[in-house]
């Protein structure tokens, strides 16, 4: 039970201090203290007027009713209350804030843009066919084969759709997703009197579970294979989009990749143990017999937990992720360093670096100058590389498109308006312009 007010049972305190459990649209809370509370409704809860210290059983509206000082709600009106009159004030005005906040927060009563009178309107709304007056609206639709495609309908529900990505900032892709496509032709194709969307409590509870069963079943025949066959425990570490630390794990076998599970390791020291005892729990639940190797990334820590698994299960081995050593073979290649395993790389590859620092010179000085950005977009018709934080050969995917403008970017350095614009460092764009 989470519900106890931190304000204690002074007979005479007011609320000033906001317990932790606060809720907005039910600021009288804060007056009482829950004692019992069973269920979602509410109407078990137990509490106590922490002003006059005599225990009701109900929901908010009885708090409400003992607070307001509302007679006929079949509760006793607060006495202490009722004594103090700038008490009443206080509780009036955190109810009307409340009830003022709810009525905001209400979706706005915006009429749909009018569905326009002719086919030819479809698509393209037109400023003269806006009638502002519904009543006057001309009856949408009325030759045969608007008639035959419920032209106003097909109208309205578009503007209902489009309503809905705007208000939910909804990503406009999502307008592809086939699952998205296919609701609306069902809902299209079949009357469904009455029918509601599912709420989000069943989109999160049984919905779900209902869905993730069914995924469960349809994942059978792919696991059934994993003792003919056998399989490996693939492992790798992400944070999600709260940048939440978690390591996924995955059945690959021939059949198709499993997705077992999403640790969230929030607080937790990621150590070989940690990590160890992660794939161990997989590698049971699998059956350690059926699994022929575990893949991780090549981090030493993952290499650690590896030799781990091997030493619990002797016929299983470690695997690093070919992906992610390829990826290090090339950072050490284009950022060769002194010393350390790679230091031999130096001498051979330090001309690599020096076109990578090239390029990013260049790179920056067009992406942080407007105007250049601006004559760099004249000349060349792809987007210049933002590499964002790609995981893998990053550098690489950079060099590959900036050889693929070079011509445009030639163009661009030996061009009139390149030289002609002087209001940043010349010194750099000149530089730019060698580089190039
Ligand atoms: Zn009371």
């Amino acid at each position: 039970m989470s519900s106890m007010s931190s304000m204690g049972s002074s007979s005479t305190g007011s609320a000033t201090s906001t317990p932790v459990d606060h809720d907005e649209n039910a600021p009288l809370w804060d007056y009482v203290t829950k004692l019992i509370k069973r269920g979602e409704g509410g109407n078990n809860t137990k509490f106590k007027c922490n002003l006059c210290n005599i225990e009701f059983q109900g929901s908010y509206m009885r708090v409400k009713a003992h607070l307001l000082l509302t007679k006929d709600k079949g509760i006793r009106v607060c006495s202490v209350v009722k004594e103090r009159s700038e008490l009443l004030v206080e509780i009036k005005k955190a109810h009307e804030e409340a009830e003022k906040k709810k009525i905001m927060a209400q979706p706005k009563n915006v009429p749909l843009p009018p569905p326009s009178t002719s086919i030819g309107g479809v698509g393209g709304f037109r400023l003269e066919d806006y009638d502002p007056e519904p009543k006057k609206r001309k009856a949408a639709g009325n030759s045969p084969l608007e008639k035959g495609m419920n032209m106003g309908a097909r109208e309205t529900l578009h503007s209902h759709i489009a309503r809905m990505f705007y208000s939910a900032s909804l990503p406009f892709h999502l307008a592809r997703n086939p699952y998205f496509i296919a609701a609306f032709q069902f809902a299209a194709q079949n009357n469904i009197p009455r029918y509601v969307s599912p709420g989000n409590n069943l989109l999160r509870t049984t919905l779900l579970q209902k869905e993730r069963a069914h995924i469960a079943l349809l994942l059978e025949p792919i696991k059934k294979t994993w003792n003919k066959k056998g399989l490996s425990v693939v492992a790798d570490g992400w944070s999600d989009a709260q940048r939440r630390p978690l390591i996924n794990c995955m059945g690959a076998s021939d059949g198709g990749a499993v997705f077992m599970r999403a640790v969230n390791c929030e607080g937790e020291t990621k150590d070989k143990t940690f990590i160890a005892k992660l794939l161990g729990e997989v590698i049971n639940e699998v059956g350690s017999q059926n699994v022929v190797q575990v893949i991780t990334n090549n981090a030493p820590v993952c290499s650690a937990a590896g030799s781990i698994i091997e030493g619990i299960y002797p016929k299983i081995f470690w695997t690093p992720c070919v992906m992610h050593t390829l990826n290090l073979a090339l950072k050490n290649i284009c950022a060769p360093k002194e010393t350390g395993v790679a230091g031999f790389a130096l001498d051979e590859c330090l001309w690599i670096k020096h076109v990578i620092d090239d390029v990013m010179s260049v790179k920056n000085f067009i992406m942080n100058h407007s105007m250049r950005l601006a004559i760099f977009n004249e000349f060349v018709s792809l987007k210049l590389l933002s590499i964002a934080d790609t995981r893998f050969a990053s550098s690489i995917i950079m060099l590959k498109r900036l050889k693929l403008i070079s011509r445009g970017l030639q163009a661009m350095v030996i061009s009139e308006r390149w030289s002609s614009y002087r209001e940043d460092d010349v010194g750099k764009a000149a530089s730019v312009k060698k580089k190039c």
